[in-house]
């Protein structure tokens, strides 16, 4: 995607979809031009995209953004970038007041705050919530506490990668909630959206130096490695450096575990355990402790955290055989096996963390940083 004209295309140069809203500018003035020094983040608290888009054009709904981004990443445009939109309301930053005038909204389509109904009972107008779509949570603010919709990863792909094509293109100050602009009469994004990282990716996808591309190896493979934990919502890109385009998969989730190989310029080769591959910025790759462990019995690796997963090519784990921790969810856990089990290498999946006991074999290079 690019900015042209203040407008959203994509590369090829088509405009995304814009529908236009009598909510901007000022009254006599619906051109009145934005100042651009912050972006705000919202969700909509609708239904739908398509039903928030047709609210925000209403001349009854006060309100409006430059762009919705719905549950499946699709942008619209209702504002150009360097107009006012109606996004934040009485709201206060850095001593301005009122930052409709100098920031850019962004509203991602979600339910909003769905109160306290609690597991198996979570609805917005009537219509039930998976409870695996729902993070239970108190507000950074101290209320409400209870339940909040995540956000898909795919909205949260195309919100990151526009979030840092506007901080690049316009020379934003920061990325913020608009909880943090009006606390108290406002929640969102809310306990769901990872405020913290996705303000450092997003700066810094628009912030770091752009240096000439090297692409990684021809075969593939990545070099001896480390294991390292990811900061924050990370970007993984072709090459080192913010000018390369980012990689399927990317951006990583903070706490991803990944292998960091070859530094340059800053930037690091990494690669996880699910297999996306690419360079990242080294600042936000912290070591990661060395989580190793014995199998006490021969034991079955499932698709998923329970025995009703069905196991994973190359279970069972014979007794002895040595796998790293990955995660860890009730009792169980996901473990990556060390070197090969049943003559099969590379196997990943879940198992009943009871039988696993803490291993006192080193394994070479294992949270240790490649570069010493
Ligand atoms: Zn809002």
């Amino acid at each position: 995607m690019k900015i042209v004209n203040h407008r959203l295309v994509k590369d090829d140069g088509t405009p995304y979809p814009f529908r236009d809203t009598p909510n901007r500018g000022l009254k006599g003035n619906k051109n009145a031009p934005v100042k651009h020094r912050w972006l705000v983040m919202h969700y909509t608290a609708g239904g739908s995209a398509s039903e928030s888009i047709d609210w925000l054009a209403n001349p009854e709904a006060g309100a409006s953004a430059h762009i919705v981004i719905g549950k499946d990443g699709r942008i619209t445009q209702m504002v150009p970038f360097n107009i006012r939109s109606w996004h934040a309301g009485e709201s206060e930053w850095k001593g301005v007041k009122f930052l409709n005038g100098h920031s850019i909204g962004i509203e991602l389509d979600g339910f909003g705050f769905l109160g306290n109904a609690g597991p198996g009972k979570w609805k917005f107008k009537g219509q039930s919530i998976p409870d695996s779509e729902v993070v239970v949570a108190t507000h950074k603010f101290g209320k409400p506490k209870g339940g909040w919709p995540r956000y898909p990863q795919k909205q949260l792909d195309v919100a990151l990668e526009l979030a840092a094509l506007l901080v690049k293109t316009y020379g934003l100050e920061d990325v913020i909630g608009h909880d943090d602009i009006s606390p108290g009469r406002k929640q969102d994004p809310g306990p769901a959206f990872d405020m913290a990282g996705f303000r450092a990716a997003a700066m810094a996808g628009g912030a770091a130096p752009v240096v000439t591309p090297t692409p990684p190896p021809a075969d593939g493979t990545a070099p001896a490695t480390a294991r390292f934990r990811v900061k924050t919502t990370l970007n993984v890109r072709s090459g080192p450096g913010a000018s390369n385009p980012t990689v399927a998969g990317s951006p990583l989730a903070a706490g991803t575990f990944v292998r960091a190989g070859r530094e340059q310029d800053g930037w690091r080769q990494v690669t996880t355990e699910g297999g996306v591959s690419g360079w990242a910025s080294a600042q936000f790759l912290e070591p990661a402790p060395a989580a190793l462990f014995t199998v006490s019995t021969s034991l079955n690796i499932r698709g998923g955290p329970s025995a009703g997963d069905a196991p994973v090519p190359g279970s069972p784990l014979p007794a002895g055989t040595i796998v790293e921790g990955l995660q860890d969810q009730g009792d169980w856990k996901r473990v990556a096996v060390q070197g090969a089990a049943n003559g099969r290498s590379g196997i990943v999946g879940w198992v009943a963390a009871r039988f696993l006991q803490p291993s006192v074999i080193p394994v070479s290079g294992i949270g240790q940083p490649a570069e010493t």
